[in-house]
């Protein structure tokens, strides 16, 4: 089942590689104060080719301080929004500038082919120029009460923010909660993924030629649940922001109840993509694919479900089938590939084990395994599964690879019930040309975002979020505004100010409160 196109299996390494990757606190790039490291491996080849620095919960104190420091005495938290909106721009130039560079490194870390990871270079910019436009046009609301009151909004930076990122599109998804955080005036500590510590170290130097002062961005590289950790107990850091599995954030749930910490989650997906019978077929079939093998498949939002209608049903896992196997599975920095390797050995460990399990609980269509012209690295062909029932693990559990369970449906009910059928909440992707059942359906799915007749566009003002096992909160647009900072409430008497007069002869008719 394996007779995935090849691509190239060269193992191309980018020159001027770090051997050695560091800590950046306060202004400086420094190792662990116990010296600990950690290996790094590329996905393709499975060797180390760097070590880095394990931060532990003395680094983390060490961070946590500087940030605190430039957050009470430093001029980022003060300084007006344009000023720090031109910081953010430059950082949005200096990152398009380096797209090539970035992406050479994404791909080398990840396995994420080269092409899709210039995308990811070009969306993290995006998010740097976008929250500097949105605060400085950021306003807040002023309530008036005739000729007794005034109200108004001041919104506050927060203090430390916590970021704790994955490894799937890294440098992005930091991007992500740097930007708003930064915009807003906090100070950040950012723990990235252990297996993929490559791009974010690029961050120091993009920051600091861009004109952050020293101790506002802060980088501790190490274990989730060393570094991690100690960044979620930490009494002096009031916010976290965490994107990752679904256990992890119940875990970090957990620990930081103790300080009462702000929480945005973005967690794991299980996504279903509904193609009812009057769909363009054509159309829905591009999205499936891409939906899916796209950037792996170690995609939060990947549409890993395929419920379709049962007049179109052997049609549709045919040609969907026929396009899986001549997805081309290869060398991640060949830009022919559209498949590269997955991250890790240990996640290739876990997805290669849902294949196998899928081998009993779905018809095998495409793919099942290792592809033939692949015998090293961390490569799985696409891999397609039909006839897959509701209780089976490879249609409830989170693979987050290249693998796709398909499922067949009768009426737009049990549409809704398949899809409804985990207990995950993240996104849900409909084709349909009847507008009255598309949008029934996408108000009645339980997803934090719906396309319909797309696949995954995203607006950046839109909110980005999941609902059950997928998330709590919301980040995208104002939103995340609103996560990062505090709104506080000030109020102020116009006219002359009625006290009840508590203690005194004059308070028998002030009784009002
Ligand atoms: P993960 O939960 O293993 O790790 C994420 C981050 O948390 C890493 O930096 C890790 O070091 C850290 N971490 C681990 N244990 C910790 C602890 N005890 N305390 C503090 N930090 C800890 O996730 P992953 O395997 O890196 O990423 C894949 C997962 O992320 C998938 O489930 C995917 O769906 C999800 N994801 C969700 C979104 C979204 O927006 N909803 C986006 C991308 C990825």
């Amino acid at each position: 089942m394996t007779n995935t196109s090849p691509a190239t299996n060269t193992h191309y390494v980018p020159e001027d590689l770090p051997t050695h990757i560091q800590h950046y606190i306060d202004g400086q790039f420094v190792d662990s104060i116990s010296g600990k490291t950690f290996d790094v491996l590329d996905p393709v080849s499975n060797g180390n080719y760097a070590t880095a620095a394990a931060g532990q919960k003395e680094d983390i104190d060490r961070a946590v301080a500087a940030a605190r420091e430039a957050f009470v005495n430093g001029p980022w938290p003060r300084m007006k929004p344009r000023e720090r909106a031109r910081v953010l721009n430059r950082i949005a130039d200096a990152v398009e500038a380096q797209e090539d560079r970035l992406a050479e490194l994404e791909t080398f870390d990840t396995g994420l082919p080269t092409t899709q990871a210039k995308g990811q270079a070009r969306r993290a910019a995006e998010n740097f120029r976008f929250f500097a436009d949105l605060v400085v046009a950021q306003f807040d609301d002023a309530m008036k009460v005739p000729g007794s009151q005034i109200n108004y909004v001041n919104r506050k930076p927060i203090g430390v923010a916590g970021l704790i990122t994955p490894w799937n599109t890294p440098f992005m998804l930091e991007s992500w909660k740097l930007a708003p955080a930064l915009a807003t005036g906090n100070t950040v500590v950012l723990k990235p993924a252990e297996f993929t510590p490559l791009s974010a170290s690029l961050w120091a130097q993009i920051f600091k030629d861009a004109g952050l002062p020293d101790g506002v961005f802060n980088l501790v590289n190490g274990l989730g649940e060393e570094a991690g950790d100690a960044l979620v107990k930490h009494p002096d850091v009031p916010l976290i922001s965490f994107t990752g599995e679904t256990t992890t954030g119940q875990l970090i749930f957990r620990n930081a109840a103790e300080n009462l910490k702000g929480l945005s989650m973005e967690l794991g997906g299980k996504s279903p993509c509904v193609v009812f019978a009057d769909a363009d077929l054509d159309a829905a079939l591009d999205s499936a694919l891409f939906g899916v093998f796209s950037l792996n498949g170690e995609r939060c939002t990947a549409g890993s479900r395929i419920l379709v209608e049962r007049a179109i049903y052997n049609e549709f896992c045919e040609r969907y089938a026929a396009r899986a196997k001549t997805i081309v599975v290869g060398d991640p920095h060949d830009p022919k590939t559209q498949v590269g390797a997955l991250v890790h050995p240990e996640h290739y460990e876990k997805v290669a084990s849902y294949v196998e399990i899928g081998k009993s609980e779905g018809r095998l269509l495409a793919g099942g395994g290792r592809p033939e012209h692949l015998p090293e690295g961390n490569y799985i062909a696409p891999t397609v599964f039909a006839d897959v029932a509701p209780e089976a693990r490879i249609f409830q559990e989170e693979i987050f690879g290249p693998v796709v369970a398909i499922t067949p449906f009768d009426n737009d009910d049990e549409a809704l019930a398949l899809a409804n059928n985990t207990k995950y909440g993240l996104a849900a992707y409909i084709w349909t040309q009847n507008l009255t059942r598309a949008h029934n359906f996408s108000q009645n799915v339980e997803a934090g975002m719906v396309w319909l007749n797309s696949h995954n566009v995203r607006d950046l003002r839109t909110p980005f979020g999941g609902v059950k096992a997928s998330g709590l909160g919301h980040e995208g647009g104002y939103r995340s505004i609103d996560f990062y900072t505090d709104q506080q409430a000030v109020h102020i008497t116009l006219g002359a100010v009625h006290t009840p007069k508590f203690g005194s002869v004059d308070d028998a008719a002030s009784t009002e409160g």
